[in-house]
């Protein structure tokens, strides 16, 4: 046990990482993508930078900061872009400070409700630093165009609630990457409580859909559009799951104590199947994706399924 102040200097993380994944498109990978340890990634134009996400701490955040500077000859961000209001992807923003922020609506509306996200108890202690809530000051709906130098990025929201209500991907169709935020981790459990199970198993096919060579996603190594089918099973494995339970009289606890993963125990932050299969029986009862469940229930069943104790985070 370590009794100094957590963050990336002191854990036995590897650091993070630039892969410039195509022509002028990098992906900054934060090993080891489990809770609040997110990718970015950003797109190099002549006197412009568009930066895909920000970090959850302020720690993170200027390392990432730092590792643009490196790659564009000493540049910030002119744009960030939020794929979706989720702290370890937001909270960096003020950090960006000469940069516009876009989001979608939603984005804004969510983090303008929740304010800063930095729970305390529910994980393991981290060192936010200093972060302050910034959200976006341009919103869209659908899709909205960024031409970054002669590089187009096409931010596009996938058109139903999926990791969250406000989820954007950021398709760089010149160079065909896709940066598809937490619709997909590489890794890790995937993780659905604030959106829905049915409607990111519909984003998953729109994923797909773009035919991108490179995909970069919100947690864990890039990849190919093949890291979509593991999401896709899981998804449909939470469903079937909860579909038992539920003719069982189980709880969502109750059925993940239950529950053997195979396959899926390899992939980390496995104790999300507890908020997952909450999202899942709120929708075999009828609930539309993104309606409003009890999000303080999961997380208080997800700290019970852990044995009563923070879940490990090593932001
Ligand atoms: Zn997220």
């Amino acid at each position: 046990m370590s009794h100094g102040h957590p963050g990336i200097d002191d854990r036995s993380l590897p650091p993070p990482r630039v892969e410039e994944v195509a022509d002028r498109v990098f992906a900054y990978v934060q090993p080891d993508g489990t809770w609040w340890i997110n990718n970015t990634g950003f797109v190099l134009g002549d006197e412009a930078v568009l930066s895909v996400d920000t970090c959850a701490t302020e720690r993170r955040t200027r390392a990432m900061l730092e590792a643009v500077a490196g790659a564009s000859g000493g540049q910030a961000p002119t744009t960030v872009v939020n794929t979706h209001h989720h702290g370890d992807h937001t909270n960096g923003n003020a950090l960006a400070s000469s940069a516009t922020v876009i989001g979608h609506r939603l984005c804004r509306e969510e983090m303008t409700k929740m304010g800063l996200s930095r729970p305390d108890g529910l994980f393991e202690p981290v060192d936010w630093g200093d972060i302050a809530l910034r959200p976006p000051s341009v919103t869209f709906e659908r899709r909205l165009d960024v031409h970054v130098g002669d590089l187009l990025v096409e931010l596009h929201h996938v058109g139903t609630a999926a990791h969250t209500t406000n989820d954007v991907v950021a398709w760089v169709p010149e160079r065909r990457v896709l940066f598809t935020g937490d619709l997909l981790f590489n890794g890790g459990t995937p993780f659905v409580l604030m959106g829905s199970v049915a409607g990111s198993l519909v984003a998953l096919d729109r994923l797909v859909e773009f035919d991108a060579e490179v995909v970069v996603p919100g947690h864990g190594p890039p990849g190919t559009p093949a890291i979509a089918d593991v999401v896709g099973e899981y998804l449909r494995f939470v469903q079937d799951t909860a579909e038992r339970a539920v003719a069982a009289g189980l709880s969502p606890l109750e059925a993940a104590q239950e529950t053997d993963l195979g396959a899926f125990a390899d992939l980390t932050d496995s104790e999300r199947l507890v908020g997952n299969l909450h999202r899942a029986f709120a929708e075999h009862g009828g609930a539309r994706p993104g309606d409003e469940i009890d999000l303080v229930a999961a997380f208080g069943d997800m700290v019970t399924f852990n044995g009563g104790r923070p879940l490990r985070c090593l932001a």
